[in-house]
C-alpha cells in the first residue's frame, strides 16, 4: 500500500517546506519537494493543500489506568489514547509504577493487559521502581537491555512509598547511567515542603497550595539532582517544571551535562488565580499553578523547553469534589491535559505559524522520541521512519479545547483552538478524519517494548 501525501507545509528537524510525503507499508520512503518527487503512482493519495503534515506527536508525560492515593483515575487505555490519536498524539507515554510487595516486570505484565487491544495509538512505558534490593536492580538491568530506557524518580510524596533519596538518585545515576538509563526526575524538594507549617495556612483554601509546596522545593531539588546527573554523567530529564528558575537552573547547566526538562501547558497558560475561584481545588495539580508565568512562556517560546507535555492525570468528579471543604491536602492532585497538548502548544508561536508548526515537531516528537529512545522510528518525517503522520490544519473551525474524553473538570474552559486534525496516519493507516476516529471499534496501537515474559531475567 503506497500513500502520497501533496501540497503540504512538511515541518523536518530543522526547517518547514513545501514537500510531498511517500509512504509505503507503513514508513516513509521519501520527503521531497514535488519537482524532485517526480511522477509516482500511489494507492491513496491525500491533498494537504492549506495544511501543515507533521510527524505524529508524542505526549511524553501521562497518568492512564492506575490508582493514584485512595482514587482510581478516571481514564482507561482506551479513552486516553482515543483523545490522544483523535488530537495527533501517535505515541502515548505513560507510567508504570511498581507496587508494594511487587516487582517490576509483574507491574508491567498489569499494565500489557490493560492496554493490549485497548490503545488507538502506540504506547510507551516510562517505569517507576519503588524497591531497589539487588533483584530489583537486577530486573532494571534486562529491561534498560530490551528497550525500557526511561525511568521514573520522585524526590517527594513519602507517605505514597515512591519517595526516592538524594542518595538513592546518586545510587542509581553510578550504577544504571551507564547501562543508558533516561533518567525523569520529579522535583520537589521533600524537606523545604515538610519545613512548612500547615497550621500557619488556611486549609479550607485551595488558594493554600502554592504555599504548602512552594517554588524553593522545585528549585532546591533541581539544583540538588542536577549537580548529581552532572557528576555522575546520567541522562537526566526534569519532568513538569513550574518555575522560570527551575527552568533557567537546567539552561545554565546544559552544557556540562546530558539535561533536558519538560514544561506542562498549564504551566504556561494558567497561573494560580485559578486557585482563587470557588471551584479552584479542580485545579489542584503537583507542583502547583503559580505567578509568574509569564517568565516560563517566554523561556518556552525561545525554545529552552525540550519537551511540552501534559502530566495528564484526570480524575473523577466526585473525586475531586471529596473534599469537605477543610483540608485541601486530601483533593487528589492532578489536571487532564492530552487532549489540549497540540492547542496550547501552537499558542506559544500562533503569531508565525511555521514557527509554531516547527515547535509543535520539535517539542512533542522530536525531543521526546529522542529521551525515550525510539529516535530511529518516531519523532521526524524522514525515510525509514514510521508513517506517523498530522495533516494539521491550521485554520479550521474554532472549538473549545477538550483535554479528556471521559467526565473530569476541563482544565482549560474558555480556551478555544481553530486546529483542525484534517487526517492522523498511525503506521501509515488513516485514523483520523476532521478530528474523529475512523474505526473507534478496531484500536490498531501497538505497545512498543517487549513483555517481559520474552525477556530472561537472572
Ligand atoms: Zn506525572
Amino acid at each position: 500500500m503506497r500513500t502520497l501525501i501533496r501540497n503540504g507545509r512538511v515541518t523536518l528537524p530543522d526547517r518547514v517546506q513545501d514537500a510531498d510525503v511517500l509512504v509505503e507499508n507503513g514508513r516513509i520512503v521519501a520527503v521531497e519537494g514535488p519537482a524532485q518527487m517526480g511522477p509516482v503512482t500511489a494507492d491513496r493519495s491525500i491533498d494537504a493543500a492549506g495544511c501543515y503534515v507533521l510527524p505524529g506527536f508524542m505526549d511524553f508525560h501521562t497518568h492512564v489506568d492506575d490508582q493514584i492515593g485512595r482514587f482510581y483515575l478516571a481514564d482507561s487505555y482506551e479513552s486516553g489514547t482515543r483523545v490522544a490519536l483523535q488530537n495527533g498524539i501517535t505515541t502515548l507515554c505513560t507510567f508504570v509504577t511498581q507496587g508494594p510487595e511487587q516487582s517490576l516486570v509483574q507491574a508491567i505484565a498489569t499494565a500489557r493487559a490493560k492496554a493490549q487491544g485497548h490503545s488507538h495509538c502506540d504506547v510507551l512505558w516510562h517505569l517507576t521502581p519503588t524497591s531497589f534490593e539487588p533483584a530489583d536492580l537486577r530486573a532494571l538491568e534486562v529491561l534498560l537491555a530490551a528497550g525500557y530506557r526511561t525511568l521514573k524518580l520522585y524526590t517527594t510524596y513519602k507517605a505514597a512509598g515512591i519517595f526516592a533519596s538524594y542518595g538513592r538518585i546518586e545510587d542509581l545515576f553510578r550504577r544504571l547511567g551507564p547501562l543508558g538509563a533516561q533518567f525523569m526526575v520529579h522535583c520537589e524538594d521533600d524537606a523545604v515542603i515538610a519545613a512548612v507549617d500547615p497550621r500557619l495556612l488556611d486549609l479550607g483554601q485551595a488558594h493554600s497550595h502554592t504555599r504548602l509546596r512552594p517554588a524553593k522545593a522545585e528549585t532546591v531539588a533541581i539544583q540538588r539532582v542536577v549537580d548529581l546527573a552532572i557528576t555522575y554523567r546520567a541522562a537526566l530529564h526534569v519532568v513538569h517544571v513550574s518555575t522560570a528558575e527551575g527552568a533557567r537552573i537546567i539552561v545554565r547547566n546544559r552544557a556540562k551535562g546530558k539535561l533536558s526538562f519538560e514544561t506542562c501547558p498549564q504551566y504556561l497558560v494558567l497561573d494560580d488565580s485559578w486557585l482563587q475561584r470557588p471551584d479552584g481545588h479542580h485545579w489542584l495539580c503537583s507542583p502547583p499553578l503559580r505567578t509568574g508565568r509569564a517568565e516560563l512562556l517566554e523561556l518556552a517560546r525561545s525554545g529552552a523547553a525540550d519537551v511540552i507535555a501534559t502530566d495528564h492525570c484526570a480524575f473523577r468528579p466526585e473525586d475531586k469534589d471529596s473534599w469537605d471543604g477543610t483540608d485541601l491536602r486530601v483533593v487528589p492532585n492532578g489536571l487532564p491535559g492530552i487532549g489540549a497538548l497540540a492547542h496550547v502548544t501552537w499558542k506559544i508561536w500562533e503569531d508565525d505559524p511555521d514557527r509554531a508548526a516547527l515547535g509543535l515537531s520539535t517539542h512533542l516528537a522530536l525531543n521526546p522520541a529522542r529521551r525515550a529512545g525510539v529516535q530511529d522510528r518516531k519523532g521526524a518525517l524522514g525515510p525509514g521512519q514510521d508513517a506517523d503522520i498530522v495533516v494539521l490544519d491550521p485554520a479550521g473551525p474554532e472549538q473549545p479545547l477538550r483535554s479528556t474524553l471521559v467526565p473530569a473538570f476541563e482544565a482549560f474552559p474558555g480556551f478555544t483552538s481553530k486546529l483542525m486534525f484534517r487526517h492522523v496516519l498511525l503506521r501509515g493507516d488513516p485514523r483520523v478524519e476532521n478530528g474523529r476516529l475512523l474505526d473507534p471499534d478496531q484500536p490498531q496501537g501497538l505497545l512498543l517494548q517487549p513483555s517481559p515474559a520474552t525477556l530472561s531475567f537472572p
